[in-house]
């Protein structure tokens, strides 16, 4: 397929499997702009960065106005643990607003656009913790994710006949700075690692490079809307 001119903006692009997805799409040959509230995170990418907080509902609208955007990959997200009598309501709020809301945001700054053109790829992040998988101790992060199948099937079925998709993408583990993280703060790594690994059928976590081709995938499948696509070692079979 050729891409030339096809212009992809991908948010949290500064690690994990954002980062992966800006690399991937440039070696497809997409004109990608790599975006992250983490602008140092950015530094070595070989294509246009900036800073973008999709928090922001101005900073959004002001970096999308006029931007011409053929393929939206919305990556941003945040994992909080704990089960529904443990999460917080800034918990609960912060998850559906950086998990949910942030896709809102973007998605309205540059749907119009698309629509004038009469084309556009829109890929939402999930996860398998969502509508697809009950996972224990994700509550916020599982009511948010699940929101964004509703997102994405919503805005497929409302836009289809502008020729524009909107698919998601619901993995089950990926290695990335943030599982790191989260591994580190059960106090015992290996153990936690472990029992992650073991969630996955295949006996490994997944590279952040393996859900990159599928975003480039997801991007050029002009046959694909509204679609929850699982990739996730086995865990769902
Ligand atoms: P990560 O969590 O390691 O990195 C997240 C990135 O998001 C960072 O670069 C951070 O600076 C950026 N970010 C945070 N807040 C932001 C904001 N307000 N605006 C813009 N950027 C912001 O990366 P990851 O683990 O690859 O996760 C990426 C996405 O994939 C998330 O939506 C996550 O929920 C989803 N996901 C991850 C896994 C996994 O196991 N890693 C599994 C399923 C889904």
């Amino acid at each position: 397929m050729d891409v030339t001119g096809q212009r992809v903006l991908i948010t949290a692009a500064a690690q994990g499997i954002g980062r992966a997805s800006a690399e991937a799409f440039i070696r497809a040959g997409y004109d990608v702009i790599a975006t992250d509230s983490n602008a140092a995170g950015l530094d070595g990418l070989d294509c246009r960065t900036a800073r973008l907080n999709v928090l922001n509902d101005a900073e959004v609208q002001g970096f999308c106005d006029g931007l011409q955007v053929d393929v939206l990959f919305n990556c941003a997200g945040v994992v909080h643990g704990g089960t529904i009598l443990e999460v917080t309501e800034a918990e609960l709020d912060f998850a559906f607003d950086l998990n949910l809301h942030s896709m809102v945001r973007t998605i309205r700054a540059v749907l119009p656009g698309m629509v004038a053109r009469k084309q556009g790829s829109i890929i939402n992040m999930s996860s398998v913790a969502s509508a697809v998988k009950g996972v224990p101790n994700r509550f916020a992060y599982s009511a948010s994710k699940a929101a964004v199948l509703g997102l994405t099937k919503s805005v497929a079925a409302d836009f289809v006949g502008h020729n524009i998709r909107c698919n998601a993408i619901c993995p089950g583990t990926v290695q990335s700075p943030s599982l790191d993280q989260r591994l580190a703060e059960t106090g015992d790594y290996d153990a936690a690692r472990a029992a992650f690994v073991a969630r996955q059928p295949m006996g490994r976590i997944a590279r952040a490079e393996e859900i990159a081709d599928l975003a480039v995938y997801l991007a050029g499948a002009t046959y694909t809307t509204g679609q929850a696509v699982c990739i996730d070692g086995g865990w769902t079979i």
